[in-house]
């Protein structure tokens, strides 16, 4: 029977083995594919949970070329106002643009700019023709919003009346001074917007994940519970991808949630958590995109201490990889992710990418609060399934029915304050590529298909570490 018991690793027990290398790290190419035909720059995405991904996060990472995971502790409608929001930070041409009629005042003018959050509006005339422009620039020192639009806007503005091209907008910008430039048919009627803003972001961003319109890209939480309530308004808000976020995804309800989505609507879906090989295997049958995988990993989880289940994180995505790899379904490794080697031993492991909260949780860009303790700076941070978040809604992804009395599966606590996400992503992604660079992968796909690993004891582990001296200057990437 002791035979019989399988042998389980987490990412503490293993190395992966140096290999023959002929680049440098920084070569290394770090482009992923994440599920279905949607392709990241990094394979890193930021996880479902209310104290790590909302709007701002999901932009700050989708901007340096992963991407964000809204998660559903919030209404369908502010969850799919957020993802719009996300689609809306970046542009190439804004498909629908806002727009005031000529005889509006100057206060809807106002009101319309602090809704959509825009510093410019188009104004259409009676006949919903394009005839001017309004910026708040044009209203800086006014002090009578009830003028009409058509008394402050300017008139006739620039606008682009064939098939838009990047270079040819460069030079209307440059040769008339114009920030804006309206996309009008041979009619007049407006088709879209060009705005220098939004080329300036593309330059300043070149990793951006981005959509086939060049907008980012951002996935939403849904459960089998209120997957139908939410995926109506997430697809109105052009949600790239959803995610099936339950604890135990290998269950019926959550089949049936992945094969009734995969019929109703046309978004990648992916399905989780599991940990085993059957685990997956049923996941992708039901028509998961692709399988997060991670059963009691998270760092603010005690799923395994209450209810004694589990299966330590690098075996899981080793196991659950070999299934998806038959059937080439993309694997995310969710949870357990403490410093970048982690990351490349979950892609050596086969995994094409992880999903991280613990790391990301501390970031200004969390919505997690910041707490002052003993005079340093701290951030919430709490699992889903801790009494909370259960309060607030989350009960259902640890299988508990509304009223239920909270058998909680995950605590609440506080992560160091970090900084902004970039420089710490760079950290990171770094730490990845050095990874590659001394397996000789150079990329994803050769590091999933490396598996060359060294199992290490507890003196591997301690060696591993910085060891016998006491630390004065912490690195950015590195802490215990
Ligand atoms: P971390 O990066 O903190 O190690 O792990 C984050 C992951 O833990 C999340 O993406 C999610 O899958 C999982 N998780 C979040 N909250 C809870 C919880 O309360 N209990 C359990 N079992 N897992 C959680």
């Amino acid at each position: 029977m002791s035979e019989a018991i399988e042998e389980a690793l987490s990412y503490d027990d293993v190395l992966m083995l140096p290999g023959y290398a002929d680049f440098l790290p920084a070569e290394a190419d770090v482009r992923t594919r994440l599920v279905a035909d949607i392709r990241l720059n990094i394979p890193v995405i930021s996880s479902a949970m209310d104290t790590v991904t909302e709007e701002e996060m999901a932009i700050a990472i989708a901007l340096e070329g992963g991407a964000g995971v809204i998660h559903r502790n919030l209404s369908p409608e502010s969850q799919a106002e957020q993802v719009a929001s996300v689609k809306r930070f970046l542009n190439w041409i804004i498909d629908t643009p806002v727009t005031v009629q000529e005889d509006q005042t100057l206060n809807d003018v106002v009101d319309l700019m602090k809704r959509y959050r825009v510093s410019g509006l188009l104004v259409l005339n009676g006949q919903k023709k394009l005839c001017g422009i309004i910026t708040s620039r044009d209203m800086k020192f006014c002090s009578d919003f009830s003028l009409k639009v058509k008394d402050l806007m300017t008139p006739n503005p620039i606008v682009e009346d064939g098939e838009p091209e990047l270079e040819k907008a460069l030079k209307k910008f440059h040769k008339h001074k114009v920030e804006k430039l309206p996309v009008v048919d041979s009619q007049g009627f407006v088709k879209g917007l060009i705005t220098v803003k939004d080329i300036e972001k593309h330059r300043n961003f070149p990793l951006a994940a981005l959509d086939g319109n060049s907008r980012l890209i951002v996935g939403a939480a849904v459960s089998p519970n209120d997957y139908s309530q939410r995926l109506p308004l997430l697809t109105e808000s052009k949600v790239d991808f959803v995610v099936l976020d339950t604890a135990h995804g290998d269950s019926g309800s959550v089949a049936r949630a992945i094969a009734d989505i995969k019929k109703k609507f046309s978004v990648p879906v992916v399905g989780g958590n599991v940990a085993t090989r059957e685990g997956a295997k049923r996941l992708i049958e039901a028509g998961a995109d692709a399988v997060k995988v991670g059963v009691g990993p998270g760092s603010i989880c005690t799923t395994r201490i209450v209810a004694g289940i589990g299966v330590p994180q690098f075996s899981a995505v080793l196991w659950c990889a070999e299934e998806a790899a038959k059937r080439d379904v993309p694997l995310i490794a969710d949870g357990g992710i403490k410093y970048s080697g982690d990351i490349v031993k979950a892609m050596g492991a086969g995994a094409s990418a992880v999903m991280i909260g613990n790391l990301f949780a501390g970031l200004k860009e969390a919505p997690g609060r910041e707490i002052i303790y003993e005079g340093r700076i701290f951030k919430q941070y709490r699992g889903m399934g801790s009494i909370a978040a259960i309060k607030q809604g989350s009960g259902d992804r640890y299988q508990m029915a509304k009223g239920e009395d909270p058998v909680p599966e995950g605590v609440e606590g506080r992560v160091p304050y970090k900084g902004s996400l970039k420089p710490f992503l760079y950290q990171l992604v770094t730490g990845l590529r050095k990874g590659m660079g001394y397996c000789g992968c150079r990329t994803i796909a050769e590091l999933r298909n490396y598996r060359k690993f060294v199992r290490i004891s507890a003196a591997g582990l301690r060696e591993s570490h910085a060891h016998d001296v006491a630390i004065t200057q912490e690195p950015p990437n590195y802490s215990r």
